[in-house]
């Protein structure tokens, strides 16, 4: 009745693939022993392949699950590691050629890990069994390993052969009991042997009487008693049929002497697999009805939170994945909704405003003959002044107009939507998702990037026109006075806010002194600009009396103490010689700087900044409201004056630039853009990407991932319950024919 073993080998995988999982356990064997006391050798008989890797350094780092599935309708016989998923292999040398890849993947500083291979077997020729091999225990620690090593093994080992697991204890015949590690350390865990069996190697290395004794022992007696092995292939067998070749070896071996055949002495591979798969079935019997228990109590408290926390609704990796790539999408088409050509136009003007603003400040607000502007008349002014005015519009315009429009307004919408992609990647539920989150950026970019060359260029095309020449109608110059009044009411709102800030800040007194003192010594400085160039014109012309003067001064100088004058002074100086101060003056120079020093402590030069600040922003908000009554003005009722409202012109060239831009890259670009990011999205986020990265996906989110995880989880207690269910009608039929 091996079908309670398979089954419950079966349910043991399932519970061994939940995750966290460390109450609910069936037992398994676990096969301890010394390096070279045969390990290897006992495994691989009891399997019938060579598929452990050999070698003299180390090659067991990780523990090895594996599972015998015994399949009698089938001749295949094959492996499989459910975690790598490479299917099923046929070639045993390929097994074992992997299990030496994942070992050797264990990095030399960490020498062994805890972490297991999972290796399924699948053969006619096998018992249902679950054994894992671990690490073999070593003696000395050879010079290249770490001297934690052994205790790391003695660690691992000690972690696996607690209940309710079946120790597998291998020590060769030629090496004293005493000496095994591996009796040792399951006394430890099972004194009395109740779950321990020791298996002798290496009979073939010792008198048949020694042997005999040795599987008798006394001295440490097990209540599974001792099994004796010969698990050597002899030499020139074939590896194919290397089994068969060790079985007749072993067999012809017990044979040749009498004493292997008393009663109560076990040898013999065959024996060793009886007697496992006796004991896994009774171990597994005997714990039907605990682990029965155990899953009934674990699945109850699993629905019961599944209901309370999640209400009992259902979640699947692609189902999260759907749901996110969706509101994903839902969110572009609202922006993409919501940022139509109407807005797109908005933004585009707003720009070229700003632009058009900063062109009329340079060209026009801070030239000091703006007054000239308004009074323009085509009778009364020169034609000199009239052409002066007609070519700074020329200027302006074109600075508008060629100050890179194809570029600046692509550039302009590519990063809007580049902006927007980076919130929508960076809102839930993507916030979890750092590389989907880097993926939706980097499809944004690979489609604005491939067509925003094209557009730019395709834009800049459309407007060459207005480089040369902007035709307008009355509506549309009566719109640009409206646009160019609001743009300059704003402006000079903007500045009256920022002096108010700077008077609240500095407080309006003090402010007014500072402006006072900052007046004064622009005046005072630009009076001195004034003499230097006075002097220089004279140096220029009239050397000789230059000179003259020159050398008058110095001597002045040197006799009186005019030096050291105050401003008063000086003041008075001024007025008595006339000319002659002014090289006095360039004497005294230094000391004014002096006596400048002497005043300015009285302002620190912070403040000095925000008094200039506040005269600038004072004398710009001056020409804002002349500019603003100027456009309101019937002069500026008509575009035929248009030399006279710059302002109003330059918002008409605004709107029609913006108005061509726009047409083009509706079409180049955001067009485009909403066509093809969806289907990106869909192809390199959505369920195309398949199962294994959708669950990645999915379990970055940590919400997500425990609801994952909790599904999952009753999903395969309710398995294991529905097997072992089957199990126990299974046992009371038997019992009830039994009767
Ligand atoms: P492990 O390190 O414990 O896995 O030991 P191995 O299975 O690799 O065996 C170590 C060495 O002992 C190998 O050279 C085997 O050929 C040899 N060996 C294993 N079993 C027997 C046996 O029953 N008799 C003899 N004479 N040698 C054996």
């Amino acid at each position: 009745f091996m079908l309670l073993t398979k089954k419950l080998i079966e349910v043991r995988n399932v519970l061994n693939s939940i995750d966290h999982n460390d109450t609910l356990k069936l037992p398994s064997i676990v096969v301890i022993g010394s390096q070279s006391s045969g390990k290897s050798s006992v495994l691989e008989a009891i399997v019938g392949h060579e598929f452990l890797p050999k070698g003299s350094n180390m090659v067991t780092r990780r523990p090895i699950e594996l599972t015998l599935i015994h399949t009698p309708h089938s001749k295949e016989e094959y492996g499989e590691f459910p975690s790598l998923g490479l299917g099923k292999v046929h070639d045993f040398k390929r097994i074992q050629q992997t299990l030496k890849d994942l070992n050797m993947a264990v990095p030399e500083s960490e020498c062994v890990s805890a972490k297991p291979i999972e290796l399924r077997i699948y053969s006619p020729n096998i018992p249902d069994l679950t054994l894992i091999d671990l690490p073999g225990y070593i003696q000395i620690t050879s010079k290249n390993q770490p001297l934690s090593l052994k205790e790391k093994i003695t660690e691992l080992c000690e972690k696996y052969i607690q209940e309710p697991n079946i120790i597998l204890a291998v020590c060769a015949a030629d090496v004293d009991l005493a000496n095994s590690e591996a009796l040792r350390s399951s006394r430890k865990v099972d004194p009395l042997g109740l779950r321990t069996i020791g298996v002798i190697t290496k009979m073939d290395l010792v008198e048949p009487d020694r042997g005999v004794a040795i599987l008798k022992n006394q001295d440490y007696p097990l209540h599974l008693g001792y099994i004796g092995v010969v698990c050597k292939a002899p030499t020139g067998a074939s590896k194919d049929n290397m089994t068969q070749a060790v079985i007749k070896t072993e067999d012809a071996y017990f044979r040749s002497a009498y004493q292997f055949s008393q009663r109560g002495v076990a040898v013999g591979t065959g024996t060793l697999r009886r007697k496992l798969m006796d004991i896994l079935e009774e171990n597994m019997g005997s714990n039907l009805g605990s682990i029965i228990k155990a899953v009934q109590k674990e699945l109850d408290e699993t629905r019961y939170q599944f209901k309370v926390e999640y209400n009992d609704q259902k979640m699947s990796a692609e189902s999260y994945v759907a749901e996110s790539v969706d509101k994903l999408k839902h969110r572009f088409k609202d922006f993409s909704k919501a940022f139509g050509k109407p807005q797109v136009r908005l933004e585009i003007r707003h720009m070229l405003e700003q632009r058009m603003l900063d062109i009329c400040a340079q060209r026009y607000w801070s030239d000091p003959r703006i007054s000239e502007l308004s009074q323009l008349d085509s009778n009364s002014t020169a034609e000199e002044d009239r052409l002066y005015w007609d070519l700074q519009l020329d200027l302006a315009s074109s600075a508008l107009t060629k100050s890179g429009v194809g570029r600046q307004t692509t550039q302009r919408v590519v990063d809007i939507l580049s902006r927007t992609m980076e919130q929508l990647a960076e809102a839930e539920p993507f916030n979890h998702h750092p590389d989907a989150a880097n993926t939706i950026k980097t499809m944004t970019h690979e489609i604005l990037s491939s067509r925003s060359q094209a557009t730019a260029d395709q834009v800049e095309n459309t407007i060459k026109p207005y480089k040369y020449e902007v035709e307008c109608t009355d509506g549309e110059w009566a719109e640009g006075v409206k646009r160019a009044v609001t743009l300059l009411q704003t402006e000079l709102e903007m500045c009256e806010d920022a002096l108010s800030k700077i008077k609240t800040m500095v407080g309006t007194k003090k402010l007014r002194k500072a402006i006072n003192y900052v007046i004064a010594t622009d005046r005072e400085e630009a009076r001195r600009a004034q003499r230097r160039e006075a002097v220089a014109k004279l140096r220029e012309s009239n050397p000789q009396k230059y000179f003259e003067e020159h050398s008058r001064s110095k001597e002045a100088a040197g006799s009186s103490s005019g030096g050291v004058d105050s401003g008063d002074g000086e003041h008075e100086h001024e007025h008595e010689h006339g000319q002659e101060d002014e090289n006095g003056h360039e004497h005294s120079a230094e000391d004014e700087d002096e006596l400048e020093a002497a005043i300015r402590p009285h302002f620190n030069p912070k403040l000095l900044n925000k008094a200039r600040e506040a005269l600038s922003l004072r004398d710009r908000a001056l020409i804002l409201k002349y500019r603003l009554s100027a456009l309101k003005s019937k002069t500026c009722k008509s575009s035929k004056n248009k030399t006279q409202c710059p302002e109003a012109f330059l918002a008409v060239v605004a709107e029609k630039l913006a108005y061509t831009s726009v047409m083009f890259i509706q079409v180049e670009l955001m067009n485009e853009f909403v066509f093809q990011l969806p289907r990106m999205i869909d192809s390199r986020l959505g369920v195309k990407t398949g199962q294994e990265a959708m669950e990645k996906f999915a379990r970055e989110n940590p919400a997500v991932g425990k609801h994952l995880q909790l599904m999952d989880k009753r999903i395969k207690l309710e398995e294991v319950w529905e097997k072992l269910n089957y199990l126990v009608r299974r046992q009371e039929e038997a019992k009830a024919r039994k009767w």
